[in-house]
């Protein structure tokens, strides 16, 4: 019998898909349907056999373009969709099914999160169309940032902006902090550790974590606060809206369009976001591209400092996302910003951990991982434990 989730990911332009078993060691199905809206969209993907395919869609919108990833998906009818949303606010603290209630809930947070939530809803939407007798199941970016406490989540505010507005930190990338530090937990032997994991990506988070839950995190109302990223910014003075529109007469899109695409390690070495071509770059002397790794990792590791005050014990780190995977040389410039933590790399076994693999990277001391995170197969088990408590 199939035991396949859809899991699905939608953005305004674009649908992120992977079909996954229950059992690791059936083949997924995966893909993108891109450019929806343009007369240009297609969808890319890889079939059972591991072959890659792409297709033209035309115009195709969203319905059209699950309709083709349907086609793709071999005969194999999910027995649920989990939908990836990214806002849940403070109503959703877990994996919910999904009704026209929920749906309602969600719409209400969009005010929180303008550019994701709208778009999750539009996909959302058109599967619930496809598949009206499937159960599906909204898995929250934030949710698991739920169980910070005040002390973490309050900013320095009036208090009328969190009870009227719902103005606070709510963190995201949940679903791969948490999947990364329950790897660590069973990869360790430590059931219930205290991990510090860092998602490093295009976009950037860190987290602490303490028997499987999340204590702290560097994103806060929204995915611009933390960490310095592809193209954002990460933390700046607060006072720096009111400087650049009153000095310069920036408009507040304006302001927001630098600080969210045109800052981060794009805007620090005016060349690229992409750190294996800055990392070729500063081969070659490249000065702004040296400056903008320094930046990032000097502001991960800070970060990483400063989220430990949130952990009764440190057992150690975890890196993840696209740079946290795959740049030994990210990961060494970070520990070694960290020295007074007991962290040890072992330099060799770092330079040897590539993309995909599960890693122990440490020389003695404080456990050091690399763990691929793993969105998609989260979002799937989420998805199967929700529905056997509504079964149960
Ligand atoms: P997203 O956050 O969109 O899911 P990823 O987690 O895939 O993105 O991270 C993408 C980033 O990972 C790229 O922009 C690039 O900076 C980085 N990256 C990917 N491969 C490498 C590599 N071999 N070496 C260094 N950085 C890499």
């Amino acid at each position: 019998m199939e035991t396949s989730v859809l899991v699905i990911n939608c953005g305004s332009s674009s649908i992120k898909y992977a079909l996954v078993p229950k059992d690791p060691a059936r083949p997924r199905l995966s893909g993108l349907a891109e450019r929806l809206g343009s007369s240009n969209a297609r969808l890319k993907g890889t079939d059972s056999n591991g072959e890659t395919f792409e297709q033209s869609l035309g115009a195709a919108d969203h319905t059209e373009a699950l309709e083709a990833i349907l086609g793709r998906l071999e005969g194999r009818l999910p027995v649920a969709v989990g939908h990836r949303i990214v806002h849940g606010g403070e109503r959703f603290t877990r994996a919910t099914l999904i009704d026209d209630e929920v749906v309602a809930a969600i719409e209400q947070t969009a005010t929180l999160a303008p550019l994701h939530n709208p778009a999750n809803l539009t996909g959302l939407a058109a599967t619930r169309r496809l598949f009206p007798d499937l159960p599906q199941v909204a898995v929250f970016d934030t949710a698991f940032h739920q169980s910070l406490p005040p002390r973490a989540y309050r900013y320095a505010l009036p208090e009328a902006l969190y009870r009227d507005h719902g103005i606070r930190r709510y963190g995201f990338h949940g679903t791969s902090h948490a999947y990364v530090s329950r790897r660590a937990d069973a990869l360790s032997g430590l059931e219930g550790g205290g991990w510090l994991t860092a998602h490093l990506g295009n976009g950037c988070s860190t987290c602490a974590v303490w028997k499987g839950q999340s204590l702290d995190t560097s994103m806060g109302l929204t995915p611009l606060e933390g960490l310095v990223m592809g193209t954002r910014s990460g933390d700046v003075d607060p006072g720096l809206h009111a400087h650049l529109s009153r000095q310069l007469g920036w408009t507040i899109e304006r302001i927001y369009e630098v600080l969210n695409r045109g800052s981060g390690l794009l805007g620090l070495s005016g060349l690229t976001n992409d750190v294996r071509e800055l990392e070729a770059a500063e081969a070659e002397g490249h000065p702004g591209a040296a400056l903008a790794i320094k930046v990032f990792c000097y502001s991960v590791a800070k970060s990483l400092a400063a989220l430990s005050c949130a952990l009764p014990r440190l057992d150690g780190l975890v890196f993840t996302g696209g740079i946290g995977e795959n740049s030994p040389l990210v990961r060494e410039q970070i520990i070694a910003l960290l020295p007074h933590f007991g962290l040890q790399l072992n330099r060799t076994v770092n330079s040897e951990t590539i993309r995909g693999q599960e890693g122990r990277i440490d020389a003695g001391g404080r456990q050091l991982w690399v763990i691929p995170t793993d969105e998609e197969g989260q979002i799937a088990t989420e998805t199967r434990q929700r529905l056997e408590e509504t079964a149960a």
